[in-house]
């Protein structure tokens, strides 16, 4: 219900106060989403972490947040703009790129009001290939059968700058498959595809589902094409997803990847920003209890690293308060 929403909650609120009349709270509460991906990806279970502590806090602040399962960075910055979602998580690329109207957003220009909040996890791109596939290493996907993701989804924004990279194309592949998050498993394992390419913290529930049905194993993505790109591009870094986290992949993996972030936007109030990080780095340790691909993060790391469009003013409120910008 888009008139719950932030921007139009006047008419929710005066519903509400009619309701439930004397009670203060309820006449001023306010509702925000955020936005995310897949319901067996990362930035889900994350987002769910973030609504839950902001709920426990929803007496003082009357605002309630709920999470929603989207098609991933690229739609979830796209509804920002359109003020259709307060927050979202999206790939560190990707709010590079919509900040600044490059890449595939070069067409609708900068994103000039898009705010960071926070960076979140790592997130490799993971390469997932059926064991009677012959794939060893990236450059084998060609001639293959490939999810390379939902338009909409970071993993496909990321997909086809590399393959662009590379000099390919979709022709490419026997089959270049835009199946979304939660379908790639089951394709996977129904022999309907190869292999698919997730850029995603990990452990996620995907890549669990998709070793553990059937016989599969996670490829490397290296060589002069991704050391070119994380030369250049301050967003790529090379990243290891470690042995004996999935089934049949007992190595180490190298690849790249990206960093998960946390955005809002401009036209969102200071206060509903400054809610969220209050509520996040208040209850750290139990923020990063919430899901593994969370354990090992810092407020440091997480306010300096992956931030390219400017600080929202309410996270940058409550990190001046800590002392965490000097
Ligand atoms: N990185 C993916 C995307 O931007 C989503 C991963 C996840 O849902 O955890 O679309």
């Amino acid at each position: 219900m888009k008139q719950n929403r932030i921007l139009g909650f006047g008419v929710a609120a005066a519903m509400i106060g009619i309701l439930s009349a004397g009670a203060a709270t309820a006449q001023e509460q306010r509702f925000v989403s955020i936005g995310t991906g897949g319901v067996t990806g990362v930035y889900y279970p994350v987002g769910g972490a973030i609504c839950r502590l902001m709920n426990q806090n929803r007496r003082e602040t009357g605002i309630r947040c709920s999470v929603e399962s989207t098609g991933g960075s690229v739609f979830n910055v796209n509804a920002i703009k359109g003020g259709d979602l307060e927050f979202g998580v999206v790939q560190s690329d990707v709010q590079y790129n919509a900040y600044n109207g490059e890449a595939n957003f070069a067409d609708g220009g900068a994103h000039e009001n898009l705010r960071s909040v926070f960076s979140l996890h790592a997130e490799p791109l993971t390469v997932v290939a059926r064991q009677d596939a012959d794939v060893s290493d990236f450059d084998d996907l060609k001639g293959k059968r490939v999810n390379i993701g939902n338009p909409g989804s970071g993993q496909r924004a990321l997909m086809d700058i590399l393959i662009a990279e590379k000099g390919w194309s979709n022709s490419d592949f026997a089959l270049a498959a835009e199946l979304a998050p939660t379908e790639q498993a089951s394709a996977l394992c129904d022999n309907n595809i190869d292999a698919f390419a997730y850029t995603v913290g990990h452990p996620a529930g995907a890549i669990e589902e998709a070793t553990t049905t059937c016989d599969s194993v996670i490829v490397p993505v290296e060589g002069e094409v991704v050391d070119k790109l994380v030369e250049e591009n301050p967003y790529y870094f090379k990243a290891v997803i470690p042995g004996g986290m999935y089934r049949g992949t007992d190595q180490d993996v190298n690849t790249f990847g990206v960093g998960a972030t946390l955005v809002s936007s401009a036209d969102v109030p200071e206060d509903v920003v400054y809610g969220l990080v209050k509520a996040v780095f208040d209850n750290f340790e139990d923020f990063k209890s919430l899901h593994p691909a969370l354990a090992n993060l810092t407020p440091e790391q997480m306010v300096s690293q992956g931030n390219s469009a400017p600080l929202h003013p309410g996270a940058e409120k409550y990190y001046n308060e800590q002392g965490w910008l000097n």
